[in-house]
């Protein structure tokens, strides 16, 4: 079962934590908020088996709980 991730930018305080641990899924707005790197309008995306671990590190390190993931 893939999980899904999901980001609530209104908590994002541009940290730019999680684009340093998980690159391949998260990227930021002009102004450093967090998107998706693949999908910059959505707010929710399953994770590939091959990026679980980096978004799970990065969830985990995310100061402000912007990162969810729901299993
Ligand atoms: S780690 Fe959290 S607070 Fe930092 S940029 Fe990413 S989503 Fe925003």
């Amino acid at each position: 079962m893939p999980q899904l991730c999901k980001i609530i930018p209104e908590r994002c305080i541009a940290c730019g934590l999680c684009a340093v641990y998980a690159p391949d899924t998260f990227d930021y707005d002009d102004e450093g908020i967090v998107l998706f790197a693949q999908d910059p309008s959505a707010h929710q995306q399953f994770i590939s088996e091959e990026n679980a671990n980096q978004v799970l590190l990065a969830y985990q390190k995310c100061p402000t709980r912007a990162i969810v993931i729901e299993k």
